[in-house]
């Protein structure tokens, strides 16, 4: 079966079902919220709906449904950021080709993935699409961080924001789809935080939780570092730049857990295994510290999007943290 699955989002599916069935689906959308919570994968499930001619879509069976899930159908088109940036080019090929007809169905589909790694000019250059769409041509922008975007994009798209999905339903997924047992399960999908997509990328690559120990040990490490120190360690944290959402999510998760274990919520707790780290942490820090730590993970996040130089952006951070 060739049907797009997707997991713990009933409302959105109902809102979009009920849309395409009235015919009052707009030209682009903008899905946000944070990753592998199935933004894409609705994106795709929609465009099997609104181009499948079953009587109930999507039918999985279709040639449209197949080429679609298959991700190789001619009027589907996703774009995807090279080197970490959507480009201004990137845009332009796109415009040019969005205004040709559809070739085998009802709609052109364009799903830009990570939407918030548009550069600036490239936001501009496609406002005068978003303004003025051709028919038949549906956009849809996957967007993590909303204020990447321009409000003049924004303006223009219908949002849908995307809930996280709950523990359970990835639990149940995971453990039917997968047969999934690891004994970190619970753990991979704290750490997620209602993102499937990210429990399946923990579950897929253990490194991931070599590189939480790192860092867990780093942070716990934090008060007795100096700046010979925070040189060696921010060349030895450029490794995992490719994970580096991965590393903000844990930073910014055991600051979280610090501020739920000052108001004594620790069934909230992310790091369970932890506990006694967190408690200890927790009497160093003043609340006051620890939002600003949050903050100061939040900002080198937009940073970071913003191409500024990786390395400098670390020892910026090490140091502002250890100055608390
Ligand atoms: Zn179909």
């Amino acid at each position: 079966m060739n049907k797009i699955e997707v997991i713990g989002q009933d409302i959105v599916l109902n809102y979009l079902k009920e849309i395409v069935k009235n015919k009052k689906v707009g030209s682009s959308f903008l899905f946000s919220g944070s990753k592998g919570i199935g933004k894409t994968t609705c994106a795709l499930w929609l465009a099997q709906i609104l181009n499948c001619k079953d009587k109930n879509p999507p039918c999985g069976k279709c040639l449209s449904c197949i080429k679609i899930y298959n991700k190789n159908h001619p009027d589907l088109t996703i774009i995807e950021p090279i080197s970490n940036f959507i480009k201004i080019d990137q845009i332009r090929d796109f415009q040019k080709e969005i205004y040709y007809k559809p070739y085998l169905n009802n709609y052109k589909i364009y799903i830009i993935k990570d939407a918030h790694k548009l550069i600036e000019e490239a936001q501009n250059c496609m406002l005068k699409t978003l303004e003025e769409p051709p028919d038949a041509s549906i956009i849809i922008l996957i967007a993590e961080i909303e204020s990447s975007l321009l409000p003049t994009v924004i303006s223009r798209c219908q949002k849908i924001n995307f809930a996280k999905i709950i523990p359970q339903d990835i639990k149940d997924y995971l453990i039917n789809k997968y047969q999934a047992a690891d004994s970190n399960l619970d753990l991979l999908i704290n750490l997620s935080k209602g993102s499937l997509g990210k429990t399946q990328k923990f579950l897929q690559n253990p490194n991931l939780l070599k590189m939480r120990a790192k860092i867990l040990d780093l942070i716990l490490n934090i008060p007795n570092l100096n700046l010979f120190n925070i040189i060696e360690l921010s060349n030895k944290l450029e490794e995992y730049k490719d994970n580096l959402e991965y590393m903000l999510e844990i930073l910014l998760s055991w600051f979280r857990d610090l501020i739920l274990l000052k108001y004594n919520l620790t069934d909230y707790i992310i790091n369970k295994d932890k506990i006694l780290e967190l408690k200890e942490q927790m009497n160093f820090y003043s609340l006051w510290q620890i939002n600003k730590a949050i903050n100061l993970i939040l900002e080198f996040k937009i940073n970071f999007y913003r191409n500024i130089n990786l390395r400098l952006l670390l020892q910026n951070i090490l140091i502002k943290l250890m100055e608390l």
